[in-house]
């Protein structure tokens, strides 16, 4: 997936994150909740366990972390061109692009108008509306603060060094795409069913992460067609068949079954959070071939 050559990004969307960062923003305690239930973060891979996770409300109320301003600093710089080549002015321009397709999409689909979350880059520990995290547990998306939370070292160290999955830029706009599908699902109140029924090949959980990738491929569907605001060029000039086989081999990647395996465990569908490899790569296709919100409609379907 390339973006086309010249242009500036509007970064306001995005900041540098990381403990001590964006003060007033702190952790609350995981416990309150929307509609009755627990506030908890949804993590890229593996289940959540809050207690493993050391999901607590961060108390540590420093000045703004050095790593939180080296990343504001870049973000600051990015413009679309750098995006083909450095991850952190990737990730950037990705939530622009979904921005200017959900904004397209959700009101011609759904007949909602959308609200962009914010994205914070970020490194180690970071104090989140669901608690404090760490990086550990990959990209991840709090509905309490509606904020994608993503470490660019999580890329090459965790999903194609440990897991196997594409290096290739696509895969890394998968990632962004995914969970800012997991942000389209706060809105429209599906994103509890995670919660309701959180484990096995076809519980709540499962779907609503399967959602998440068949939204990801609704994005990529629109992503090169889609002007940006004003009716200039789309943010993304090409989009090709190894991009999505990229993608594919990514989504393959962060299947449970697959994570299971290359950590030595046995293959324990009940386990299951996010599905196997062959449903994400389904789902992705799904929502990339069809473009459509209704094809997505993974609780209505047969897993
Ligand atoms: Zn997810």
């Amino acid at each position: 997936m390339t973006f086309r050559q010249g242009g500036s990004l509007d970064t306001s969307g995005v900041s540098g994150g990381g403990r001590g960062g964006r003060g007033g923003r702190r952790g609350m305690a995981v416990g309150g909740g929307v509609g009755g239930l627990a506030i908890v973060l949804v993590a890229l891979f593996l289940g959540v366990d809050p207690g493993q996770l050391g999901l607590q409300s961060g108390d540590n109320g420093g000045p703004q972390s050095d790593s939180a301003q080296e990343f504001q600093a870049h973000i600051d710089q990015c413009d679309l061109e750098q995006a083909n080549t450095d991850t952190v002015c990737r990730i950037v321009a990705t939530t622009e692009s979904l921005e200017d397709v959900w904004t397209t999409q959700l009101p011609d689909q759904a007949g909602m108008r959308w609200v962009q979350p914010h994205t914070t880059i970020f490194t180690g520990d970071v104090d989140t509306a669901c608690g404090a995290a760490s990086s550990d547990i990959g990209p991840f998306y709090c509905p309490a603060d509606q904020d994608v939370y993503l470490d660019p070292a999580f890329f090459d160290q965790v999903l194609v060094d440990r897991l196997g999955g594409s290096p290739a830029g696509a895969a890394q706009m998968y990632v962004v795409a995914h969970e800012f599908g997991h942000h389209l699902q706060t809105m429209l109140g599906d994103i509890r069913r995670s919660q309701q029924d959180p484990q096995g090949p076809s519980s709540g959980a499962v779907r609503v992460e399967l959602q998440a990738d068949c939204y990801a491929g609704l994005w990529a569907h629109y992503a090169t067609s889609t002007p940006a605001p004003g009716g200039g060029e789309p943010l993304l000039e090409s989009l090709t068949r190894s991009d999505v086989d990229a993608i594919i081999q990514t989504a393959e990647a962060i299947g449970d079954d697959h994570i299971q395996k290359s950590g030595g465990a046995r293959v324990d569908p009940d386990s299951w959070t996010h599905g196997s490899s062959e449903m994400r790569r389904q789902w992705f296709l799904t929502g990339y071939e069809q473009g459509s919100m209704q094809a997505c409609d993974t609780f209505g379907a047969r897993l």
